[in-house]
């Protein structure tokens, strides 16, 4: 029998969102926060002129899709690391960091992968229970020690959706020590639309300690190509540039990143959509009775406690795949508005029930 590391028998799965069909064949996938659009045209046709090239590796270095970025977000080209969707940009972080010894604070809940990455990469996982459904920022820092190594804060937090405004953040940064590296963890950005919510990439720039990490899997609509990267100092990102498995990035994704940010103009009026529809579908929860949390991302949470897989089965038997996360409660992305309106009268139904 091979051996494996023993941390392998007690690490958590990491449990991805799955699609459901109802018994009339009906399927809305609720359950990942993707973009329920069609990629655009423009993007098709840059991924399929890239195809002709796949019979070589991709640039390593991602030169192009580096400059596009730091063009596109007036940061320089060394502060950025790419890497193969921003999980496995978390993931560098983690074994650049990770030390025999060495601790990684986060709230929880939050994205179910950095227990997991610290697991794997041999730190301890310091989770600070959330403070209802917002991050205990106060507690987060009162955890700091020497052996403190990094800090992930998820902004806007997967899964309860809000955000931290600027001076409870800028407040915790001020209480965070030199060397222990800060990951503001921004997947779900671009649906911010609190003013007060603070862009990480204006808070790193005088912040050595700070990086952001983003995505294309989100409101770019690239989540099944697989990019994302992080921005911060030059020590930041290179090691992160060092940790990274050789051509993470595959050709198409590169080229797919470069035409998105093209079109970006126009997939940010889909996120505006988006918005409007998260308005509508949270105020039609309220109105059915359910307790919302505000929302700065692209899916509602709902607390359920026990009653947690029930109403995930009762979505499922509707089509509706939600995120249920059991004995807690359930997160739903926002989709197109027919997604909507099923999973808005799946809840009614389940609220009456
Ligand atoms: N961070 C957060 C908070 C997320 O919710 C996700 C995706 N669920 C990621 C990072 C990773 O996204 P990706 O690897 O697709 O870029």
């Amino acid at each position: 029998m091979p051996r494996f590391r023993s941390i392998l028998d007690t690490m958590p799965a990491y449990k991805p969102g799955k699609a459901v069909t109802s018994a009339d064949g009906r399927s809305y996938k609720l359950s990942s926060n993707e973009s329920p659009y069609d990629p655009l045209p423009s993007v098709v046709e840059a991924i399929a002129e890239g195809a002709r090239q796949v019979n070589r590796y991709p640039d390593p270095g991602a030169v192009k899709l580096t400059e596009a970025i730091a063009e596109r977000f007036g940061v320089p080209a060394e502060h950025i690391a790419l890497g193969a969707g921003s999980v496995t940009v978390a993931q560098q972080l983690f074994e650049a960091v990770g030390e025999p010894g060495g601790e990684v604070i986060y709230a929880w809940r939050s994205f179910e992968a950095y227990p997991l990455l610290a697991d794997l990469a041999g730190v301890k996982s310091v989770r600070v229970p959330l403070a209802g459904e917002d991050h205990d920022l106060d507690a987060m820092a009162e955890a700091i020690n020497d052996r403190t190594r990094m800090i992930l804060v998820c902004n806007p937090n997967n899964p309860t959706s809000t955000a931290i405004r600027e001076a409870e953040l800028l407040a915790f940064l001020d209480r965070v020590p030199d060397d222990v590296l800060v990951v503001l963890d921004e997947a779900y950005r671009e649906y911010v639309r609190d003013e007060d919510v603070p862009d990480g990439l204006t808070l790193y720039r005088d912040r050595p300690n700070v990086c952001v990490l983003r995505t294309f899997s989100k409101a770019y609509g690239l989540a099944g190509l697989r990019v994302g990267y992080l921005v911060g100092h030059e020590a930041v990102a290179s090691a992160v540039r060092k940790t990274i498995i050789p051509f993470a990035v595959n050709h198409l994704a590169q080229i797919a990143a470069i035409a998105s940010l093209r079109a970006e103009d126009e997939l940010l009026e889909r996120v505006d959509t988006v918005v409007k529809e998260r308005t509508r579908v949270r105020e039609s929860l309220i109105a059915q009775g359910w307790t919302v949390p505000l929302t700065e991302a692209n899916f509602v949470w709902l607390r359920l406690g026990d009653r947690t897989l029930d109403f995930a089965a009762a979505c499922a038997a509707e089509g509706v795949a939600v995120r249920p996360f059991a004995g807690e409660g359930a997160r739903v992305s926002i989709g197109d508005p027919e997604a909507n309106d099923v999973f808005l009268a799946a809840a009614a139904a389940f609220k009456a029930s």
